[in-house]
Protein backbone atom coordinates (compact mmCIF):
# COMPACT_ATOMS: atom_id res chain seq x y z
CA UNK A 1 0.00 0.00 0.00
CA UNK A 2 1.24 3.76 -1.48
CA UNK A 3 0.77 5.91 1.63
CA UNK A 4 1.17 10.18 1.86
CA UNK A 5 3.18 9.57 5.64
CA UNK A 6 2.52 13.95 5.25
CA UNK A 7 -1.29 13.93 4.89
CA UNK A 8 -2.05 11.54 7.56
CA UNK A 9 -0.13 13.56 9.85
CA UNK A 10 -2.00 16.88 8.67
CA UNK A 11 -5.22 14.48 9.16
CA UNK A 12 -3.83 14.13 12.89
CA UNK A 13 -3.72 17.76 13.60
CA UNK A 14 -6.65 18.31 12.31
CA UNK A 15 -8.36 15.90 14.44
CA UNK A 16 -6.78 16.95 17.62
CA UNK A 17 -6.75 20.71 16.91
CA UNK A 18 -9.50 20.98 19.85
CA UNK A 19 -7.62 18.92 22.24
CA UNK A 20 -4.21 21.21 21.09
CA UNK A 21 -6.24 24.00 21.78
CA UNK A 22 -7.38 23.32 25.13
CA UNK A 23 -3.85 22.76 26.13
CA UNK A 24 -2.60 25.99 24.41
CA UNK A 25 -0.31 23.70 22.53
CA UNK A 26 1.22 24.58 19.68
CA UNK A 27 2.47 22.40 16.79
CA UNK A 28 5.62 22.48 14.45
CA UNK A 29 4.80 20.26 11.52
CA UNK A 30 8.16 20.29 9.90
CA UNK A 31 7.41 17.45 7.76
CA UNK A 32 7.69 17.77 3.76
CA UNK A 33 5.35 18.13 1.87
CA UNK A 34 4.07 14.42 0.38
CA UNK A 35 6.43 12.45 1.72
CA UNK A 36 5.64 8.74 0.20
CA UNK A 37 6.07 5.35 1.96
CA UNK A 38 4.92 2.00 1.13
CA UNK A 39 3.65 0.20 4.24
CA UNK A 40 0.50 -0.11 6.63
CA UNK A 41 -1.86 3.39 6.51
CA UNK A 42 -3.31 2.38 10.05
CA UNK A 43 -0.23 1.23 11.33
CA UNK A 44 1.62 4.88 10.42
CA UNK A 45 -1.52 6.76 11.62
CA UNK A 46 -1.47 5.10 14.84
CA UNK A 47 2.32 5.92 15.23
CA UNK A 48 1.86 9.52 15.12
CA UNK A 49 -1.50 9.28 16.73
CA UNK A 50 -0.64 7.68 19.99
CA UNK A 51 2.56 10.44 20.24
CA UNK A 52 0.33 13.06 19.59
CA UNK A 53 -2.43 12.09 21.90
CA UNK A 54 0.75 11.75 24.55
CA UNK A 55 2.02 14.96 24.24
CA UNK A 56 -1.57 16.42 24.37
CA UNK A 57 -1.74 14.08 27.61
CA UNK A 58 1.26 14.65 29.67
CA UNK A 59 3.65 17.42 28.30
CA UNK A 60 1.91 19.85 30.18
CA UNK A 61 -0.21 23.34 29.50
CA UNK A 62 1.56 25.64 26.61
CA UNK A 63 3.97 22.94 25.41
CA UNK A 64 5.51 23.42 21.84
CA UNK A 65 5.47 19.80 19.78
CA UNK A 66 8.01 19.35 16.87
CA UNK A 67 7.47 17.31 14.29
CA UNK A 68 10.32 16.48 11.82
CA UNK A 69 11.72 13.82 9.13
CA UNK A 70 14.98 15.31 9.22
CA UNK A 71 17.07 13.02 7.40
CA UNK A 72 16.92 10.21 4.83
CA UNK A 73 19.01 7.81 2.77
CA UNK A 74 18.60 4.85 0.53
CA UNK A 75 16.68 3.03 2.93
CA UNK A 76 15.07 4.69 5.67
CA UNK A 77 13.44 7.73 6.89
CA UNK A 78 14.62 9.48 9.88
CA UNK A 79 11.97 11.00 11.99
CA UNK A 80 11.86 13.13 15.43
CA UNK A 81 8.82 13.65 18.14
CA UNK A 82 9.43 16.24 20.52
CA UNK A 83 7.90 18.18 22.92
CA UNK A 84 9.09 21.07 25.16
CA UNK A 85 7.05 19.46 28.09
CA UNK A 86 7.74 17.71 31.85
CA UNK A 87 9.53 14.73 29.82
CA UNK A 88 10.23 11.36 31.85
CA UNK A 89 12.64 10.91 34.71
CA UNK A 90 16.01 8.73 32.78
CA UNK A 91 15.46 5.77 34.36
CA UNK A 92 12.08 4.97 33.02
CA UNK A 93 13.15 6.28 29.12
CA UNK A 94 13.84 2.29 28.28
CA UNK A 95 10.82 0.94 29.93
CA UNK A 96 8.34 3.20 28.10
CA UNK A 97 7.31 0.79 25.20
CA UNK A 98 6.42 -2.05 27.42
CA UNK A 99 2.85 -2.83 27.56
CA UNK A 100 0.93 -1.63 30.52
CA UNK A 101 3.68 0.82 31.69
CA UNK A 102 3.01 3.85 32.65
CA UNK A 103 5.67 6.71 34.42
CA UNK A 104 3.72 7.71 37.14
CA UNK A 105 0.83 6.36 38.60
CA UNK A 106 -0.40 9.18 40.40
CA UNK A 107 0.16 11.42 38.07
CA UNK A 108 -1.48 9.68 35.55
CA UNK A 109 -3.85 7.64 36.53
CA UNK A 110 -6.01 10.66 36.47
CA UNK A 111 -5.36 10.82 33.01
CA UNK A 112 -6.67 7.50 32.05
CA UNK A 113 -4.94 5.18 29.39
CA UNK A 114 -3.86 1.80 29.95
CA UNK A 115 -0.38 1.86 28.76
CA UNK A 116 -0.42 0.63 25.55
CA UNK A 117 -0.43 3.38 23.11
CA UNK A 118 3.98 3.29 23.23
CA UNK A 119 3.72 -0.48 22.57
CA UNK A 120 1.46 -0.47 19.41
CA UNK A 121 4.38 2.44 18.44
CA UNK A 122 7.27 0.36 18.79
CA UNK A 123 5.54 -2.94 17.11
CA UNK A 124 4.52 -0.12 14.11
CA UNK A 125 8.14 0.79 14.05
CA UNK A 126 9.32 -2.66 13.84
CA UNK A 127 6.65 -3.53 11.30
CA UNK A 128 7.69 -1.12 8.96
CA UNK A 129 11.36 -2.09 9.44
CA UNK A 130 12.49 0.77 11.33
CA UNK A 131 13.80 0.91 15.36
CA UNK A 132 12.67 3.52 17.80
CA UNK A 133 13.91 5.30 21.00
CA UNK A 134 13.12 7.71 23.39
CA UNK A 135 15.16 10.27 25.24
CA UNK A 136 14.83 13.80 27.27
CA UNK A 137 15.66 17.14 24.84
CA UNK A 138 17.90 19.52 25.69
CA UNK A 139 15.03 21.87 25.86
CA UNK A 140 13.25 19.42 28.54
CA UNK A 141 10.64 17.08 27.48
CA UNK A 142 10.41 14.43 25.97
CA UNK A 143 11.62 13.05 22.19
CA UNK A 144 11.27 10.13 20.51
CA UNK A 145 13.69 9.20 17.60
CA UNK A 146 12.41 6.48 14.78
CA UNK A 147 13.01 5.36 11.12
CA UNK A 148 10.46 3.83 8.62
CA UNK A 149 11.75 2.19 5.85
CA UNK A 150 10.86 3.52 2.47
CA UNK A 151 9.76 0.44 1.01
CA UNK A 152 8.67 -2.78 2.66
P1 LIG B 1 -2.75 4.52 26.39
O1 LIG B 1 -1.84 5.11 25.36
O2 LIG B 1 -2.89 3.03 26.27
O3 LIG B 1 -4.06 5.24 26.49
P2 LIG B 1 -0.79 5.63 28.18
O4 LIG B 1 -0.85 6.89 27.39
O5 LIG B 1 -0.66 5.73 29.66
O6 LIG B 1 -2.07 4.73 27.84
P3 LIG B 1 1.58 5.04 26.66
O7 LIG B 1 1.06 5.81 25.50
O8 LIG B 1 2.27 3.75 26.38
O9 LIG B 1 0.41 4.71 27.68
O10 LIG B 1 2.55 5.96 27.51
C1 LIG B 1 3.23 5.42 28.64
C2 LIG B 1 3.53 6.50 29.66
O11 LIG B 1 4.57 7.34 29.17
C3 LIG B 1 2.39 7.44 29.98
O12 LIG B 1 1.55 6.89 30.96
C4 LIG B 1 3.12 8.67 30.50
O13 LIG B 1 3.44 8.49 31.85
C5 LIG B 1 4.43 8.64 29.70
N1 LIG B 1 4.45 9.60 28.57
C6 LIG B 1 4.13 9.31 27.28
N2 LIG B 1 4.28 10.38 26.48
C7 LIG B 1 4.71 11.39 27.28
C8 LIG B 1 5.07 12.78 27.06
N3 LIG B 1 4.99 13.33 25.84
N4 LIG B 1 5.50 13.51 28.12
C9 LIG B 1 5.58 12.95 29.36
N5 LIG B 1 5.27 11.66 29.63
C10 LIG B 1 4.83 10.89 28.61
MG1 LIG C 1 -0.79 6.88 25.29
Amino acid sequence: ETVNLSRIVENILNEVALGLEEKQMRVVNLMPHDLILTGSSSLLYSIFRNLTDNAIAYAGVGVQVTINCFREDEKFYYFSFSDTGIGVPEEHLNRLFERFYRVDKGRSRKLGGTGLGLAIVKNAVLFHGGTIFAKNAPSGGLEFVFTLQKDL
